[in-house]
């Protein structure tokens, strides 16, 4: 065992779910604890959900209870099979381990029995006002709600009207089921909610089966009884529904009934989290799919380079509350800086190149210095990086009009180029815009470094790459695609879009980089980390995402 590791083990505070569980193992409400994770899908899985999905499992692991995984696949207007394929990809990927997918779909016949029983205890009617009358009818915070004309229908005039429903007898809209609870309630969800719809719609798993459909706030506590969940967690949009939810188990004659518990969402400033955001940015062409990196879905961070180490450690450190806030995005970054940071080897790769010619090294020669992968992981061992009279480097690493305080390549001043020799800067040549082209500098072989250390010290230190055998690689940088400056939303309500979002940029790798595979993930020395494009990259021609650049100026909270 690892006495460093265990002395810096701080027993962590339970959050306000934890300790409700606690007391409903103590007091027998339950014996066990199960808990799900209900998509509909409807769209891509964001980092949102992945908050959702890593709590309510990791809460069913804790307790040595179960973990469901199902699709609230209620209606089918908005679901298709894209989605579901995408959704459970991205669940088994973030390591939630689950029996089977279930669908809410596979209960319409349970549920349609459970309408049945609220007919019958006389709790549900058939409603024949059309949706703007119900909506008349309902009032609002101020208004009390009117008493439907249909409310006190017998329970065999609802019984056999539910069936005609079911059997198509009449047309989508002509008539609903509704619970019977309280017209005047404070809570406008207690008001008579509709509870199923007419609908001829095909659905992705029962296809023309069902011409009725259970609504959301009828179906989901369904489900959640039938699979006998204990703890219904979801997000604070829910709270104003939970009388219903306790209404409709209470009344369907489950034994040990769900508890529905709300936290707050995820929400990440200067990101698009929300399906419907993403969908119009997918849909308009904004972004080259639901996956596209510049997204947090969980596809899009995956496509990136994100592990799922670094999101799980973002969303333990977000942490489970009842208040609504919203999280810095840096706060990701710094999560992922931290699981690289030793993973990662550290390699060369200019992203900006301009020439640097040698002029006393000798013409044709080609030496290889040992530099190691990662001067902080030393069991990641080291390489051979060619050193040559020629070479690139970045363009910023040269300045004719240096500031104070530039330690980098100017006329005159000597810099190490990493794991190699001290050079200095001679002369310089420009293109016709007054851009540098090329670099003269001179050597000096006394400093040469091939994994030893120089006894002589220089302030700058710059990378490169070998002139001849370097590879030209398509590495592309990603910036918020929401201007941060004025904020998410034009006046009209359209999105405030970055036009620098994505940069594309043609460098230099070292050779070794051209070999890599996707998603392997990589430092490049100064410019951050970076991963293989899955969807882009073709044997032996790698395109390079970056995931993350290395300036940070976000501090961990105490
Ligand atoms: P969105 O509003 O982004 O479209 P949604 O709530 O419609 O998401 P669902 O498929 O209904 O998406 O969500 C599945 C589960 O994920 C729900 O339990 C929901 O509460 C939870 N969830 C959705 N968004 C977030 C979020 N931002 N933070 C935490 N949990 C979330
Ligand atoms: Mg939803």
């Amino acid at each position: 065992m690892n006495n460093n590791i265990d002395k810096n083990v701080v027993p962590k505070a339970k959050n306000f779910i934890e300790l409700e569980v606690d007391k409903d193992l103590a007091n027998g409400r339950y014996k066990e604890v199960v808990t799900r994770f209900p998509p509909e899908p409807n769209g891509y899985l964001h980092i949102g959900h992945a908050k959702s999905i890593l709590f309510n499992y990791g809460l069913a692991m804790e307790y040595n209870g179960r973990f469901n995984f199902r699709f609230d696949d209620t209606n089918p207007s908005k679901e298709n099979e894209e989605y579901v394929d995408s959704i459970i990809e991205d669940v088994k990927w973030l390591g939630a381990k689950f029996d089977d997918v279930k669908y809410a779909s596979n209960y319409f016949d349970k549920m349609y029995e459970c309408a049945i029983i609220l007919i019958k205890k006389g709790l549900a009617y058939v409603c024949d006002l059309t949706a703007d009358q119900i909506k008349e009818y309902r009032g609002d915070y101020n208004t009390p709600g009117k008493e439907s004309p249909y409310r006190n229908r017998s329970v065999e005039e609802n019984l056999i009207l539910f069936e005609d429903m079911k059997n198509g007898k009449y047309s989508d809209g002509e008539k609903v089921l509704r619970a019977k609870i309280d017209m005047s309630s404070t809570n406008i969800n207690m008001r008579d909610p509709i509870i199923y719809r007419i609908a001829r719609m095909t659905h992705h798993n029962t296809g023309d089966k069902w011409c009725i459909y259970p609504m959301y706030d009828f179906a989901h506590p369904l489900e959640d009884a039938i699979e006998g969940i204990t703890h219904s967690c979801c997000t604070l949009e829910f709270e104003d529904h939970r009388p219903l939810y306790e209404w409709v188990v209470n009344n369907c004659d489950f034994k040990n009934p769900p508890r529905q518990i709300e936290f707050a969402k995820l929400y990440l400033t200067n990101v698009v989290t929300g399906k419907r955001y993403i969908r119009q940015l997918v849909e308009q062409g904004i972004v080259d799919g639901w996956d596209d990196p510049r997204l947090v879905t969980i596809a899009a961070l995956r496509r990136r380079g994100y592990t799922k180490e670094a999101i799980k450690m973002f969303v333990d450190l977000v942490g489970i509350s009842k208040s609504q806030s919203s999280c810095d995005y840096e706060m990701l970054e710094y999560c992922i800086r931290e699981d690289l940071k030793l993973k990662c080897k550290r390699m060369f790769a200019i992203l900006d190149p301009i020439k640097l010619i040698i002029e006393n090294y000798p013409e044709g020669q080609i030496e290889e210095m040992s530099v190691p992968y990662n001067t902080e992981n030393e069991s990641l061992g080291s390489r051979k990086v060619k050193f040559s009279r020629e070479l690139y480097i970045e363009r910023d690493d040269f300045m004719i009009d240096p500031p104070n305080k530039y330690y980098r390549l100017f006329i005159g001043n000597e810099v190490r180029l990493m794991g190699a020799y001290f050079i200095k800067a001679t002369r310089y040549e420009t293109d016709n815009d007054g851009n540098v082209t090329t670099v003269y500098a001179t050597y000096d072989p006394e400093t040469k470094q091939d994994g030893r250390t120089i006894d002589r010290k220089v302030k700058g230190t710059i990378h490169y790459v070998e002139g001849t055998t370097a590879k030209k690689a398509i590495i592309r940088l990603y910036d918020n695609l929401i201007d941060e400056e004025k904020g998410k939303l034009n006046d009209d309500g359209s999105l405030n879009l970055n036009p620098n979002s994505l940069i594309i940029k043609e460098g230099y790798i070292e050779e070794e980089l051209s070999n890599a595979k996707p998603y392997d993930r990589f430092q490049f020395v100064r410019a951050g980390y970076f991963s293989v494009d899955p969807k882009d990259s073709k044997e032996g021609a790698p395109v390079f995402n970056r995931i993350v650049s290395m300036k940070s100026s976000f501090k961990l909270p105490k």
